[in-house]
């Protein structure tokens, strides 16, 4: 049994409750671990940590921060697979997932970051003859970073690697249900010399130690991935303190087929974008509309294709799917199947949960589901399932499938397979999400914005969206 600890001011320390929360393994249902249940001492702690650690590192040069955080991406690549593990462990995700994308992506933002802070320059605004402005951007201070489950340690780390590249110390709260990676980073950082106070990672339940972290008046922004309404909640908490906000939430993403499409490819990365990481991303594409010419076609070479997906323990190199996160979240997608059957829908494929064998025939398993049938505004097709579940509906026209794909609350990715250029141009134009894939899906360049409109989310990540956020800019106007 590993028993995590806070990281604050440089120190692996017990939660100051002395209690802990226990932390099971989705492949087998097993308690393996026991996290910190954490409070607002334990947060106060760390705000005073960073408050002090702020003094120095906000003034420590560039070149000195990118090298302690292309120390700390080292330090990740040369404990990869011990991290992979530990992630596919505690998320329930195959292992070749975690080795492939979680892993390498961890590395990779803060990599990105500690080379993005060289490259950070401001704006000057040249009034002719009377003067010129310049915009001077400082750390903001001590920033809360609140991630969730699905991709921990990725996501963690990308609102993590440009805080700190920007000068500021952080607070950071990973998803209680999968802390072990955020644990072991905290132990790299120690490792790559990060100078104490400057990252404090405190565990724990999103009630108590994230409502904390957003309420602590000495955090100046927060920066919160995870569903839509806790999204609103941090939203109402932190208004009236006037703390700056970056929320990435929910999406309900369509996958727009068009009949002109090159339909291997769409296929192949359709099969992917929707049951990756068991569609516990919040970028799959979970409705998907098929122009009808092509509908029966597609559907069935869809259905063949995800009938050949096995569903396994995360360790087995043959998995694509291994387990989703938790208990709660399989009874929530099951019943999100029921409502579908309830709402007059046919389930093609899947349907059901999976009973594996021997030490994990108490894990969270479920088939790979597809529906056809449903209207395109009941619920099934309009609140956010994030698992193995996606819709097929047929569409005639270029209008009928914006409207469709534009119904819903979300707005934070989409798909578009079609060969006709213009088309492409129109439909990324009117589509209602913050990004927008043409014959591809989660290509990402982390140089680009990324984030979602209506309630998937308010600001961008990415780049040097990312750097903005983090700092404050002032005006300086100086006369001639
Ligand atoms: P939650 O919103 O339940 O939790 C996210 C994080 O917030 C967790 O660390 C959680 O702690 C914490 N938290 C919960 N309540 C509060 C509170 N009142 N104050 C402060 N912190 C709080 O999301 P999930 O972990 O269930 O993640 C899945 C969701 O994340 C999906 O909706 C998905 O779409 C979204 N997501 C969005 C992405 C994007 O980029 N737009 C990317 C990935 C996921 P605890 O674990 O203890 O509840």
């Amino acid at each position: 049994m590993i028993q995590l600890k806070n990281y604050i001011n440089g120190e692996l320390v017990a939660p100051a409750s002395g209690s802990y929360l226990d932390n099971d393994q989705p492949a087998t249902g097993e308690v393996f671990s026991q996290i910190p249940d954490s409070n607002e001492e334990d947060v106060k702690n760390a705000v005073d940590a960073a408050e002090q650690a702020f003094k120095t590192w906000s003034v420590t040069s560039k070149n000195e921060r990118a090298r302690v955080l292309n120390k700390i991406a080292d330090l990740i690549d040369e404990n990869a697979e011990e991290l992979a593990r530990a992630e596919s462990q505690d998320n329930g995700k195959p292992l070749k997932l975690a080795q492939k994308v979680d892993i390498p992506r961890a590395r990779d933002n803060f990599r990105f970051f500690a080379t993005g802070i060289m490259h950070f320059a401001s704006e000057s605004h040249a009034m002719e003859n009377t003067a010129v402005n310049y915009t001077l951007r400082k750390p903001l201070g001590t920033v809360g970073c609140i991630s969730p489950w699905n991709l921990p340690l990725y996501l963690f780390t990308w609102k993590i690697a440009p805080a700190l590249a920007a000068g500021n110390c952080v607070v950071a709260k990973p998803s209680e249900v999968t802390p072990v990676t955020a644990f072991k980073l905290s132990e790299l950082c120690i490792q790559a010399g990060l100078p104490k106070g400057v990252l404090n990672i405190v565990h724990g339940l999103g009630a108590s130690a994230g409502s904390a972290i957003v309420n602590h008046p000495k955090i100046k922004a927060v920066s919160f991935t995870g569903g839509t309404q806790t999204g609103a909640a941090i939203a109402a908490a932190a208004a009236p303190k006037f703390k700056k906000l970056s929320l990435e939430l929910g999406g309900k993403n369509p996958n727009i087929i068009f009949a002109d499409c090159d339909f291997d490819e769409a296929l192949k990365t359709s099969v992917m974008s929707s049951f990756a990481n068991q569609g516990q991303i919040c970028l799959c594409g979970s409705r998907i509309f098929i122009e009808r010419p092509i509908y029966e076609e597609f559907k069935e070479a869809f259905i063949a294709k995800v009938n050949k997906l096995k569903v396994s323990y995360p360790n087995d190199p043959e998995a694509n799917l291994g387990a989703v996160v938790s208990k709660s979240h399989k009874e929530k997608v099951l019943s999100y199947i029921d409502l579908a059957r309830e709402e007059g829908g046919k389930i093609l494929t899947g349907g059901t949960e999976v009973v594996l064998e021997g030490e994990y025939k108490n894990g969270y398993y479920i088939r790979p589901t597809v529906i056809e049938g449903l209207d395109y505004t009941c619920r099934t097709n309009q609140e956010e399932i994030f698992g193995p579940v996606v819709t097929l509906t047929p569409f005639d026209t270029e209008e009928e499938v914006l409207k469709m794909a534009n119904s819903t609350d979300y707005g934070l990715a989409a798909t578009v397979w079609t060969q006709n250029l213009k088309r492409a141009h129109r439909v990324a134009r009117d589509l209602e999400s913050g990004i927008i894939w043409i014959n591809c899906w989660l290509l990402r360049d982390l140089r680009t914005p990324f984030g979602g409109m209506k309630s998937s989310g308010v600001g961008r990540e990415g780049g040097f969206e990312a750097l903005k956020f983090f700092t404050e800019p002032k005006n300086v106007c100086i006369t001639y």
